[in-house]
C-alpha cells in the first residue's frame, strides 16, 4: 500500500551514493569489511581487529595537528641525482614517475604547528614514494626541520616509515645518518626533546640513525621494526628466528623502544611527553 507515489525518478539519496563501490575497505589481517568514512574516523585502523593500515603523512598530520592545520616547509625540494644513476630505470625517470604518481616530492614532509595547542615540528615519512627511503632530500629536510625547531626552541617528532636507505644514492644516502644524528646531537644541545615514532615498517638506515636516537622512542602496535629483514639475519646467525621477531613488542620487550601506542592514543601520548621534557 503506497501512501505517495514518487514524481520524480532516478533520485538518489546521499547515503547510497557513499556505499557505491570503492567506498569499502577490507582488512588485511582479520578481512573485516569497512566503510571507508568509518575507517577513516577510526583513525585509518581496523573497526574489529584495531589492525594499524600504513598512512602518509598527510593522514599523520591530520590526525595530529589541532583542527588539522599545519604549514609545511621544504615542500619541493628534490634530489639532484648527483650520481647519474642508472638500474632497472633511470633514477632521474623513477623520481619524476613517483613525484607524478605521489603527488609528493620525495619520501619525508615537514611541518609545524600545534598539538594541544603546543607548538613542534613534525618530518613524517611517505612509503609510497620509492619505499620511504632516505636520500640526500630525507636528510636535508630532517636536518631543516631540527633548526626550525631549534629556531621556534619547540619539541622535534620524526614518523618514520621506512625500507632504509637509497640504493639509487649510494654512499650520499649512507652519509644522511651521519647529518641527521649529528642535528640531532645539536637539537639535544639545544635542550629541546626529540620524540620519535617509529610505524610500519621501520628498517635498513632510518632504524640505524635517527629511528633509534629519540629521548623517547614510540611505536605504532605490530610495526615491523629492525635493521637487516629476517631472512639476512637468519642466514648471518644460524638460527631459527623467535616468535614476533622484528615486532614493535617484542622490541620493546628487548629495551629497543619506550612504548608502543595505540594511533588513537598518539596525539595524548605526544603532549604527555612534550610538556613533560619540555614545558
Ligand atoms: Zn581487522
Amino acid at each position: 500500500m503506497a501512501w505517495f507515489k514518487r514524481t520524480k525518478q532516478n533520485i538518489e539519496t546521499q547515503e547510497k551514493k557513499d556505499l557505491g563501490e570503492g567506498h569499502w575497505i577490507k582488512c588485511p589481517n582479520c578481512d573485516e569489511i569497512m566503510h571507508k568514512k568509518m575507517w577513516e574516523n577510526n583513525f585509518y585502523l581496523c573497526t574489529k581487529c584495531d589492525h594499524h593500515f600504513r598512512i602518509g603523512s598527510e593522514e599523520y598530520f591530520r590526525i595530529l595537528f589541532d583542527d588539522g592545520e599545519y604549514k609545511e616547509l621544504d615542500r619541493k625540494v628534490t634530489s639532484k641525482d648527483p650520481l647519474g644513476f642508472v638500474d632497472t630505470k633511470k633514477y632521474k625517470d623513477r623520481l619524476n614517475d613517483s613525484i607524478k604518481q605521489t603527488g609528493l616530492y620525495d619520501a619525508v614532509r615537514t611541518a609545524t604547528g600545534n598539538i594541544n595547542s603546543k607548538e613542534c615540528v613534525i618530518c613524517a615519512m611517505d612509503f609510497k614514494f620509492i619505499g620511504g627511503s632516505m636520500g640526500s632530500v630525507v636528510g636535508e629536510k630532517i636536518a631543516r626541520g631540527i633548526q626550525k625547531a631549534i629556531k621556534e626552541k619547540c619539541p622535534f617528532i620524526i614518523i618514520s616509515k621506512s625500507g632504509g636507505a637509497r640504493m639509487m644514492e649510494a654512499a650520499i644516502s649512507l652519509m644522511q645518518l651521519a647529518k641527521t644524528s649529528a642535528w640531532l646531537a645539536k637539537l639535544s644541545e639545544n635542550n629541546l626533546p626529540f620524540i620519535s615514532v617509529l610505524t610500519d615498517p621501520t628498517t635498513g638506515g632510518a632504524s640505524a640513525s635517527f629511528a633509534m636516537l629519540g629521548d623517547v622512542n614510540i611505536a605504532e602496535p605490530d610495526s615491523l621494526i629492525g635493521f637487516a629483514g629476517p631472512r639476512v639475519v637468519r642466514q648471518a646467525t644460524g638460527k631459527d628466528l623467535p616468535k614476533g621477531f622484528q615486532h614493535a613488542e617484542f622490541v620493546q620487550e628487548h629495551g629497543f623502544l619506550d612504548c608502543v601506542v595505540n594511533r588513537k592514543d598518539l596525539k595524548e601520548k605526544l603532549f604527555q611527553f612534550m610538556k613533560y621534557m619540555h614545558d
